[in-house]
């Protein structure tokens, strides 16, 4: 399962996030794992960011992802936000 779908599968009881403009790219949002290059994960989450900014359920993701323990908040890149492992904490904020 990767990141994305396990966004999805933790999404029950979350409003429908209509418009998303993650859906079938969750390859730019997923966390960075194995042995992928900084700088290329650095540039699919940069993507995904911007993707974020234009996305018509911004707000409803980032209520559902501040209703989230940090601990359970997912990796990568949701609602405008990049998320790493050593913190969950806010890595980059885009506005
Ligand atoms: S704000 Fe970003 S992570 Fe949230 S639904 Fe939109 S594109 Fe996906």
């Amino acid at each position: 399962m990767n990141q994305f779908e396990r966004l999805l599968s933790s999404l029950a009881g979350v409003p429908l996030l209509r418009g998303a403009r993650c859906r079938g790219r969750h390859y730019l949002f997923d966390a960075q794992e194995g042995d992928e290059p900084d700088d290329v994960a650095s540039e699919r989450h940069l993507q995904a960011l911007g993707l974020c900014q234009l996305c018509p359920a911004l707000r409803d993701c980032e209520r559902w992802v501040d209703s989230l323990p940090v601990r359970k908040r997912p990796l990568g890149v949701v609602a405008g936000r990049r998320y790493n492992k050593k913190s969950r904490d806010r890595w980059k904020e885009v506005r």
